[in-house]
């Protein structure tokens, strides 16, 4: 598929959905992709992109960055607090905030910056041990706690289980989103980015639809 034929399902799926075109933000998901792809996709015209590990976005976007200097760059994968001061340099949005930790690490260089990101929070909704994430049931514990240390707090993320249904996983993360008045909802990849949109998805991050396999799998 290419990117013109993915933006043209996502209008055509926010249409279907009663949602105004335009209102859900492609994230093109570069991760482990060669530098050729990336620029033709720049070169496309597209202009927000995810990367999933900090050092990885730091090799390769400083460079792109002088050649396209407005575009916009979302971190979706694992932060560790001794990267976070970089990943706020770098990320207009951090879509992996997991755990308490982080967010008062993000909160303490947010004052002391006095800017921060973008943050969404990371909820585990298939429950696995091995994805990150806080469980749903902690979820309105969280936000609070993010929000009371004045996080600026866009909405909620989540990667559904690879073996399950994703829509239950996307009404669940858009119900804990809509009790808790959070209007943004990172969820939707390659294979199923439209049944996210169609459930309120207001970022969808797409890579391999987008730019091919990748050549070293990675998550
Ligand atoms: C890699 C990745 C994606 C994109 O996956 P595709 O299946 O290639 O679209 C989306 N979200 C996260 C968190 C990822 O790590």
């Amino acid at each position: 598929m290419s990117l013109q034929e993915i933006t043209a399902r996502i209008t055509q799926t926010e249409t279907a959905a009663g949602r105004p075109a335009g209102s859900v933000k492609l994230i093109a998901v570069s991760k482990v992709q060669p530098n050729d792809r990336v620029q033709a996709v720049l070169q496309d015209g597209h202009r927000c992109f995810g990367e999933n590990r900090v050092q990885e976005a730091l090799g390769k976007w400083p460079g792109f960055l002088e050649q396209f200097p407005e575009v916009d760059l979302h971190l979706i994968g694992p932060l560790q607090t001794n990267k976070a001061r970089q990943a706020m340099e770098l990320f207009s949005s951090i879509h992996s905030v997991d755990r308490p930790k982080l967010a008062k690490t993000l909160a303490r260089l947010a004052q002391e910056t006095g800017t921060c990101p973008d943050l969404f929070l990371q909820v585990n909704t298939g429950e696995e041990e091995q994805k990150a994430g806080v469980l749903p049931a902690e979820a309105d514990d969280f936000i609070a706690e993010c929000r009371g240390l004045d996080l600026p707090v866009q909405g909620l993320m989540c990667i559904p289980p690879v073996d399950e249904e994703p829509a239950l996983h996307f009404a669940l993360l858009a119900k804990i989103a809509g009790r808790n008045g959070l209007a943004g909802l990172s969820m939707g990849m390659s294979s199923d980015f439209e049944q996210a949109i169609a459930l309120g998805a207001t970022h969808v991050r797409v890579g391999s639809a987008i730019f091919g396999d990748r050549i070293k799998p990675q998550e």
